[in-house]
């Protein structure tokens, strides 16, 4: 492990911006006939889109996705002049300015969209075309209308159409096909025009998936397109934090609020400053950590700035370091009835984000 995090206050989320690049690397390497942007919204799924920003751009990454107008004028300067900057969520008149003035391209999910930027024409854009996921985008009778309407798609700088799979994190699921055979008949009434369709799952489904570009979001950040099975991406996150205090738990004793873990023998514990207001779910209960590389498991409720390990068995000391995610992201996430991303989007304030390998 790096001690790159040495000397920043606990607890510290670290993030290895080296691996962040290879895994955009092999996303590039796993669509070879692509462009692989990068899907930064949320704040880089909460991990810092201005640092992992200018990671990625200087990994050779052009094009970056982020939900809003706020998010993409906030990466510009990271992302570099040139980058191109897609906002999924849309165009509304109000965001004129920062459209116009990041040069951030709008991803256009409605006729009403389209109106009001073909009104204020703030730069270019793209279309959604929902093909089946029926969340965002036109219906393909919209799409349609607009292939027809030359002079509409001008004045709207109409540069890329993509649309988004719903069922990418299960390969063989049908759906997957269905949306595919959609997206290839509609977006080849726009000649010409870049098209992308595949998240991160979608990469994994195949050159056909791939298009002109891919938009990968967690494959880059070192989390599962598909649940607990097997993925090709390194981890780029993980979480240090002390152990505070050790504790002897002899046998019938109880661990935390609501008495909610009864040691079934005499039992080593220890307390470590990882909570729920660090986006620890108290319905994490059931995953674990590691010590000196050695699984140990959380018992008892997690509470808001503490949670407690069974440590029966190893060779602890008070000041050691509890690691969390890592190798182990989905394994916590699936305890706590989740998946990788949300466990990651909601990581808390609290921690000080230490980057290494930059
Ligand atoms: C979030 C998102 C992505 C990235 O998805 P991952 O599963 O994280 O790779 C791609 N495209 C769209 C439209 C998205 O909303």
């Amino acid at each position: 492990m790096s001690d790159a995090g040495a000397g920043t206050p606990f607890p510290r989320l670290i993030v290895d911006l080296g691996a962040l690049a290879r895994n955009h690397g092999r996303l590039s390497a796993l669509a070879p006939g692509a462009e692989a942007a990068a899907v930064v919204k949320a704040g880089a799924y909460g991990l810092d889109a201005g640092r992992l920003g200018s990671a990625l751009a200087e990994a050779g990454c052009r094009t970056f996705f982020t939900a809003t107008a706020s998010e993409g004028a906030a990466l510009r300067e990271a992302a570099g002049a040139d980058a191109r900057i897609f906002v999924l969520n849309g165009y509304r008149p109000e965001e004129r300015a920062l459209f116009a003035g990041h040069a951030l391209i709008a991803v256009l999910n409605s006729p009403a969209e389209i109106a009001a930027f073909a009104r204020d024409a703030p730069g270019a854009s793209a279309v959604h075309i929902d093909t089946g996921m029926n969340r965002l985008g036109l219906t393909l009778d919209e799409a349609r209308t607009l292939a027809d309407d030359a002079a509409l798609r001008a004045r709207i700088g109409l540069v890329h159409v993509m649309s988004h799979l719903a069922c990418s994190d299960t390969p063989a699921h049908p759906m997957n096909r269905v949306q595919l055979e959609r997206f290839l008949a509609v977006s080849a009434l726009f000649e010409g025009v870049e098209r992308s369709l595949s998240n991160t799952g979608g990469v994994l489904l195949g050159p056909d998936y791939h298009f002109d570009l891919v938009r990968p979001g967690i494959g880059l950040y070192g989390g599962s397109p598909v649940g607990l099975k097997a993925h090709p991406f390194e981890p780029v996150i993980r979480i240090e934090t002390p152990i505070l205090q050790l504790r002897r738990v002899p046998e019938g004793e109880t661990v935390g609020y609501g008495a909610g873990w009864t040691a079934p023998r005499d039992s080593l514990t220890a307390t470590v400053a990882l909570g729920y207001a660090d986006g620890l779910m108290r319905a994490a209960e059931g995953g674990f950590a590691r010590i000196s590389g050695h699984k140990a498991q959380l018992v008892g409720r997690v509470s808001m700035d503490l949670c407690v390990l069974d440590v029966t068995g190893l060779d602890v000391r008070p000041g050691a370091t509890a690691v969390f995610l890592g190798e182990d992201l989905e394994d916590l996430a699936s305890a706590a009835g989740t998946i990788g991303y949300e466990l990651i989007t909601r990581l808390g304030r609290r921690f000080n984000r230490t980057f290494e390998n930059g």
